[in-house]
């Protein structure tokens, strides 16, 4: 489904990345890793492995030791992880962006220390926006980095913070000012160098990888670990969200399309009243809806990828498909459970944990809502935050 769009690099570069995902990632996350958190050398033993397929290393330049590949095709490999296992896919999103910001805004001294080893998967980056006080409203951030000669001292607390207990680093959104939307600057804080204190949190789904809270206690950064200029974070930030959101939406498109792919196998196997359940009008119809909810967010996430790729505007367009494509994600698989009766509640079968994983991607990235509002105001030039 959706070849039509795949040029023949993106063909074969999706080919070999499902042959390895088939033979060595699948039956690991629905069989021994299902809902069992993955240590850090283990998740490591993936990411590298994934490097080689263009995971994280796609979304570099050349000159800067990456891939260099198109966002599209970025957009494609990882839908086709998500497929797999979207608790490979995250900690695999967070690189991918934390490599990103190294690229595009970190001094020579910090990009060449710590992108090759997030290029080749060997270390981890953490992105910590989120606090207990506010996750929606960036503005809001408490975390507060103090100038103290060529040092920022930083005390706070950062909470949902993906990658967290695996970080070798952390790009840390602090307060260094008052002001709501100057005041806030990026600091890169090293887990050996500047100590954070990290607690890993439990959740209805995605228990493979980590998500953390982060403690930090006065911990003494030089400023030279600055990532842009003080005062650009709420800048930076939202710059990151429109390219990071429609990566999160190919993460719905490829955990819907799972949800399709293995709701048609049941019905194609299952018997009921004396037929096939998929030779039963609602079944067949609850299919077709299905495969045409993944296909339409498809489209908006591969939209928003041309757009990011020929250099356009986008944060509407990354809005609509983040926000579609995970809402189509929590329907599908809801309804995947559906086509799977009783069976589909019980680990026996892939849709339940599915169902569980999906319905956490509406929040990330801005919830659902907040997109709403980012189109809204697209729209009509009217804040309605
Ligand atoms: C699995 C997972 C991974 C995450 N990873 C990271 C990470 O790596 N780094 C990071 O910094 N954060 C991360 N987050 C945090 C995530 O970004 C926040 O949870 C999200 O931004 C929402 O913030 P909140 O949870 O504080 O909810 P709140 O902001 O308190 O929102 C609560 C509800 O109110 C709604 N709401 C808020 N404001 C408005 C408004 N103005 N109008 C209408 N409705 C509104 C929201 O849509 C939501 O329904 C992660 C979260 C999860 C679940």
């Amino acid at each position: 489904m959706g070849h039509v769009f795949r040029d023949e690099d993106q063909q074969l570069a999706i080919d070999g990345l499902r042959r390895f995902l088939n033979d060595q990632i699948e039956p690991l996350f629905s069989g021994e890793l299902r809902d069992a958190f993955v240590p850090r050398e283990r998740m490591a033993g993936f990411t590298k492995q994934l490097a080689e397929f263009g995971l994280v290393s796609g979304m570099v330049s050349e000159t800067h030791g990456g891939l260099g590949l198109d966002w599209l095709t970025n957009s494609m490999l990882m839908e086709e992880v998500s497929a797999s296992a979207l608790d490979v896919a995250l900690p695999i999103l967070i690189n991918a962006f934390g490599a990103q910001m190294l690229e595009q805004l970190a001094s020579d001294v910090l990009r060449d220390r710590y992108l090759p080893g997030l290029i080749s998967g060997e270390l981890f980056c953490s992105l910590a926006i989120s606090e207990p006080g506010g996750g929606s409203d960036v503005q809001g951030i408490r975390t507060r980095a103090r100038r103290d000669g060529d040092d920022y001292v930083i005390s706070g607390e950062k909470t949902w913070i993906s990658n967290g207990a695996y970080s070798d680093f952390l790009i840390c959104t602090c307060r260094t000012d008052d002001d709501p939307r100057s005041g806030l600057t990026h600091i890169l804080l090293d887990r050996v160098d500047h100590p954070y204190v990290v607690s890993d949190i439990r959740k209805i789904a995605l228990n493979g990888q980590s998500t953390a809270s982060i403690f930090l206690d006065e911990v003494r950064v030089p400023v030279a670990n600055r990532i842009g200029e003080e005062g650009q974070g709420l800048r930076n930030t939202l710059s990151l969200f429109e390219r990071s959101r429609v990566f999160v939406g190919a993460m719905g498109v490829g955990l819907g399309r799972r949800a399709l792919d293995e709701a048609i196998r049941y019905a194609t196997g299952r018997r009921q009243h004396g037929k096939l359940i998929a030779g039963h009008q609602l079944i067949s119809a609850m299919l077709a809806e299905m495969a045409t909810d993944v296909d339409a967010a498809r489209l908006l996430v591969h939209r928003a990828a041309a757009m990011i790729q020929a250099g356009l505007p986008a944060e509407m367009e990354a809005a609509m498909a983040k926000a579609r494509a995970t809402e189509m994600a929590v329907t599908v698989t809801r309804q995947a459970v559906q086509i799977h009766g009783a069976a589909g509640v019980t680990t026996d079968f892939l849709v339940e944990k599915l169902a569980r994983e999906a319905i956490i991607l509406p929040i990330p990235e801005g919830t659902t809502q907040i997109q709403q509002l980012i189109i809204g105001r697209a729209l009509t030039g009217v804040s309605a935050f």
